[in-house]
């Protein structure tokens, strides 16, 4: 039997109206978007949840509606660059909570381990990242964001982010962490000073769920964001046919 890929599975399979209800109910970006962009999304997640391989760890099985928001967390930071699926990862790891990890020998939230293209998170951070929508935290696009820098570096061959954009991201990050601007009333926290890759994925979070704050505290670097990301949440500017938002 031939095994249909993710992609033809998607666009052959209805989406189902489960997955549907969900977004409506409890996904705030997809509650955002046009009717013709919503139809767009939940392809987009459907790909995502039939491409990938979820595997719970220290519980049976993963709750159906996890598999869908973990999905539309993905779908949500890569919806304006229309040919990204974070490709080089293809298993998706999920604990019920915090996990000891061997190497680090510490406990973790969540993990990207680009060797073995693993996307890992613990359930209930995830959740809580994605109840608690405002205060730019959110374990879920953290670790989303992660994958897709490294999926930028590793399929180089269509590098998707424009280099020189993504180094003057870079020279803020540091200029910013230089000079002692994060945390207190910088919408960054002092986490995001840890490497680039840190810095990032806390500008990810911010990007989403404190747009406006972001915006107003520092311009330029959110200017970049919706170059990178070729979208505006403020605007809900997602447009995934176009080439690039100018
Ligand atoms: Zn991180």
């Amino acid at each position: 039997m031939i095994h249909a890929t993710g992609s033809l599975r998607s666009s052959l399979m209805p989406v189902p109206s489960y997955y549907r209800e969900l977004l409506q109910k409890y996904f705030r970006y997809y509650q955002g978007l046009s009717a013709e962009n919503k139809a767009i999304f939940e392809r987009r997640v459907c790909r995502f949840m039939y491409s990938k391989q979820f595997i719970p760890r220290g519980m049976k099985t993963i709750p159906v509606e996890v598999k869908v928001f973990v999905a539309a967390t993905a779908v949500q930071i890569t919806f304006g660059l229309p040919d990204v699926h974070l490709s080089h990862f293809s298993k998706i790891l999920i604990y019920p909570d915090n996990y000891y990890s061997t190497i680090t020998r510490r406990y973790h939230k969540g993990e990207v381990n680009p060797a073995f293209g693993i996307i890992v998170l613990s359930m209930k951070n995830f959740m809580k990242g994605f109840l608690y929508g405002e205060d730019g935290v959110n374990l879920g696009l953290h670790e989303m964001a992660h994958a897709l820098r490294i999926e930028n570096i590793v399929r180089q061959e269509y590098a998707f982010f424009d280099e020189p954009l993504l180094e003057r991201f870079d020279q803020i990050a540091r200029r910013m962490c230089g000079d002692g601007s994060v945390g207190g009333d910088s919408v960054f926290r002092p986490y995001a000073c840890t490497d680039l890759h840190e810095f990032f994925s806390v500008a990810v979070e911010n990007f989403f769920e404190r747009s406006v704050q972001f915006k107003m505290q520092l311009g330029e670097l959110y200017s970049i964001m919706v170059r990178l990301l070729n979208q505006d949440p403020i605007h809900m500017m997602v447009n995934p046919f176009s080439s690039r938002v100018a």
